[in-house]
């Protein structure tokens, strides 16, 4: 039997069968690896950094991520038995953390969606590094529910806020996200996270994917609106992931191009980067002595697609029903849940993510970048896991 193609927002075609989840590789647990914090991938990258994609649902279908024409009605999302519950999620992280993890990021599909999350949150703000340290914990969320959510998420050790935005203006953003959701709404869910202290020593951010002739011109207003109010505002270039947003490369806006346009109304100056593997390039707003002024924070760009940033990549992504994806463009996971649920050791679990984390050599940005941009382009039958699987 032939499998179905995967969907794109261009070819219309609507999934017949659930093509997101390609056979799990089975994890390998001996012989037993403990947990020393020292673990390093074939290219010599350390583990610091797990994004937790905890439903595959979302209340948008932004047109780069859950095209509406794929993600319908009849799209077969995950059966609640499957995904990982907050214990299980708990102990997976647990290991990771043991493993060397520092920072944990929840997202999805829409994170503030998952009935209950603020418990999974304190759950995990328990955990301790082997130094003793609580993770650093943040989710990233497109915002719809946090002006109702933002304190009891705080309250339960929540410290750092994401929140995705693609334009100011509202009819632009409304056609983004597809679902006619008012921005002022995302823009009271900001507010709403800054004043339960969400926005403390830069926790706050909004992320813009910026598609060349859809909001190329919010890019601007974007950066008016948030300079000078404790938001650090990140332009995200366009990326393929998945296989349903009909990705081509001509919409891509090379980060370099948003910074051209920054530095038409704006003095900037480049910034170090906060920490290693850190994804975003960042630049400060200068006051009149041309030097940086913290109090009128930065901006940043991430560009996935123009400049890859593989050779410090030190993310692990553990999808909703528990694989773990090296790449957030693998085109296949690796299964802790049987474990968890076949009555596996901690021991034996830690034993998994480390032959994982060994084994991994991928490095797809940077390949991308040495293919013609023909041969990048999403192609009929190519598998690729849907960013609403794993998470951002
Ligand atoms: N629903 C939440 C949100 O939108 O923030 C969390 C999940 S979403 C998949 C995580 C991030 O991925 C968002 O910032 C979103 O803009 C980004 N994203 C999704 N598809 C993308 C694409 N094709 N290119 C670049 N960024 C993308
Ligand atoms: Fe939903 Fe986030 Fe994907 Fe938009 S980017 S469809 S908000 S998961
Ligand atoms: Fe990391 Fe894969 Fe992105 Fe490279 S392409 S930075 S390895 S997630």
């Amino acid at each position: 039997m032939t499998e179905p193609s995967p969907p794109t927002a261009a070819n219309r075609i609507i999934p017949v069968a659930d093509w997101r989840r390609p056979g799990p590789q089975a994890a390998e647990t001996h012989p037993l690896i403990p947990a020393q914090g020292l673990l390093q991938d074939r290219l010599q990258r350390p583990l610091r950094d797990l994004r937790i994609s905890v439903t595959d649902r979302c209340n948008f279908r932004c047109g780069y991520c859950m095209p509406k024409e794929v993600f319908d009605k009849n799209y077969p999302y995950l059966p609640h038995a499957s995904l990982l519950s907050f214990e299980e999620i708990t102990r997976v992280a647990a290991q990771f953390l043991a493993h060397g993890v520092r920072k944990i990021r929840l997202t999805g599909g829409e994170p503030l969606l998952r009935k209950n999350l603020e418990h999974l949150i304190e759950m995990l703000a328990a955990l301790r590094t082997p130094e003793g340290l609580p993770p650093e914990l943040t989710l990233t969320t497109n915002g719809s529910l946090l002006a109702r959510k933002a304190r009891a998420l705080r309250d339960a050790g929540l410290q750092r806020v994401t929140v995705s935005l693609d334009g100011l203006d509202d009819a632009v953003f409304r056609r983004m996200n597809d679902v006619d959701f008012p921005v002022a709404d995302v823009l009271a869910g900001i507010e709403a996270a800054r004043d339960a202290g969400l926005g403390a020593r830069g926790g706050l951010k909004v992320n813009m994917v910026v598609k060349r002739g859809t909001n190329e011109h919010e890019i601007l207003p974007m950066a008016r609106h948030f300079r000078g109010r404790g938001v650090t505002l990140r332009f995200i270039e366009y990326m393929d992931v998945g296989a349903t947003n009909g990705w081509r490369m001509d919409e891509v806006l090379p980060s370099a191009q948003v910074i051209e346009r920054l530095q038409t109304e704006f003095a900037l100056v480049p910034l170090e980067a906060a920490a290693p593997g850190e994804t975003a390039q960042r630049w400060g707003y200068a006051g009149p002595s041309g030097q940086w002024d913290p109090s009128l924070g930065e901006v940043g760009v991430i560009s996935s697609v123009t400049q890859a940033f593989c050779h410090d990549c030190n993310r692990a992504r553990l999808s909703t029903e528990g694989q773990v994806y090296l790449c957030l463009f693998a085109g296949q996971g690796h299964d802790l849940r049987s474990l968890l649920r076949g009555g596996a050791s901690d021991a034996e679990l830690a034993s998994a993510i480390a032959h994982i984390w060994q084994g991994r050599s991928d490095r797809y940005s940077e390949l991308r970048a040495s293919l013609p941009a023909e041969a990048a382009e999403p192609s009929p039958g190519r598998r690729r896991v849907e960013m609403s699987y794993i998470g951002g």
